[in-house]
């Protein structure tokens, strides 16, 4: 069961991790024993961040156990960014994407190892119930999906999240994606594979609260939908043709009638409410191509995805080297920053 620092594990468990200091212990309390499953493993937190003491846990728990390891940010980048940290030092042949809060079952993960060596590579737990969101953000969700489901161009699972298995080949081609506004569902889905859902039950979170809010969870929602959608920016054209066409057919109108009747004066209120929705409809396409535009800047500037503070345990200065180009380690910041001077 025990594997060397520098052996090759059969499976990854890549946990995100922000202010879950409360969390980690019972955490990996359920998750070992439930890794009975696989030949050898290793747990590699992403501490996103965190202000409690997340990190001081992580490096207790690879204290008494090397297996568990953990990786941490400078700040925090967000959830998403975290996985995709955790996809990059990830050295199974495969690995589970969960969270830490206990809402993702350890125990289903045997269920997806069994999937997973019945040839599948992409397996992913679907949602049996959202009985733990909030009303609002059931209402909110569901939506969403719908909007997804008309305007983007892969089709979403229904009730599937981050909690899944993925294959070394699915990792891989997860690695190659490295677009700053990162919608990991929809990564998943891009990316294809042989692909098979697993229903498991929500837990309630163990300890603490969401860390999405409303603010967190729109932002989200717009990166998928335009991440994965340029419906929201063509739409403009046939709706600004709908509108021209409208306006001749008008402007024919009021010739007409200014050659039998002549020139009448009254249609002010006709012309203040045009005007006003007319200027609101421009600003909104403004606001839409502000959007793209936004994400467009973002992936110009080319910045790594994320920084490196710390690793703990794994083999050290490897996950450095074998990184891809974008994720810069603290070493190569400070190494930086030295030039910088001279
Ligand atoms: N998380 C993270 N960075 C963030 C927000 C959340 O790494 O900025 C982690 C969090 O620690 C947890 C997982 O993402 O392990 C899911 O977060 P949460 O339980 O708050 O989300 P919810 O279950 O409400 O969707
Ligand atoms: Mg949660």
């Amino acid at each position: 069961m025990t594997i060397q620092a520098d052996e090759t594990p059969e499976l990854s468990v890549i946990i995100p991790v922000f202010n879950e200091g409360d969390n980690l212990r019972p955490l990996a309390a359920r998750l070992i024993p439930a890794l009975a499953c696989v030949e050898s493993f290793e747990i590699v937190f992403v501490d996103d961040g965190s202000r409690d003491n997340t990190m001081e846990v992580a490096r207790e728990l690879n204290a008494s156990d090397p297996r568990i390891t953990a990786v941490s940010f400078s700040r925090n980048f967000g959830k998403e960014i975290a996985i995709a940290a955790g996809v990059d030092a990830a050295r199974g042949r495969g690995a589970v994407i969960m969270d830490a809060d206990l809402q993702h079952p350890p125990e289903a993960i045997a269920l997806f190892v069994e999937k997973w060596r019945e040839g599948y590579q992409n397996i992913f737990g679907v949602r049996r119930s959202r009985d733990t969101d909030s009303a609002a953000r059931k209402w909110l969700t569901a939506h969403f999906y719908r909007l997804f489901r008309t305007f983007g161009e892969i089709g979403l699972p229904e009730g599937a999240g981050d909690f899944r298995l993925l294959d070394r080949v699915a990792l891989d081609a997860l690695k190659t994606l490295r677009e700053q506004a990162r919608f990991s569902k929809g990564l998943y889905a891009w990316i294809g594979f042989k692909s098979i859902g697993v229903p498991f039950d929500v837990a309630e979170r163990h300890a603490g609260e969401s860390k999405f809010s409303y603010r967190k969870l729109t932002r989200f929602a717009l990166d998928g939908l335009v991440s994965f959608s340029t419906v929201p920016l063509k739409v403009w054209t046939y709706f600004g043709m709908a509108i021209a066409a409208f306006a001749l057919a008008n402007a024919l109108y009021y010739v007409v009638e200014t050659l039998i009747w002549g020139v009448s004066a009254p249609g002010f209120a006709t012309l203040v409410v045009s005007i006003t929705f007319f200027a609101g409809v421009q600003l909104i396409s403004l606001g839409v191509l502000g959007e793209y535009i936004g994400r467009v800047f973002a992936e110009v500037k080319g910045r790594p995805l994320y920084l490196v503070q710390e690793r703990v345990g794994g083999p050290r200065g490897a996950a450095v080297v074998g990184a891809p180009a974008k994720s810069v380690s603290a070493n190569t910041v400070s190494a930086n920053t030295e030039k910088a001077k001279f």
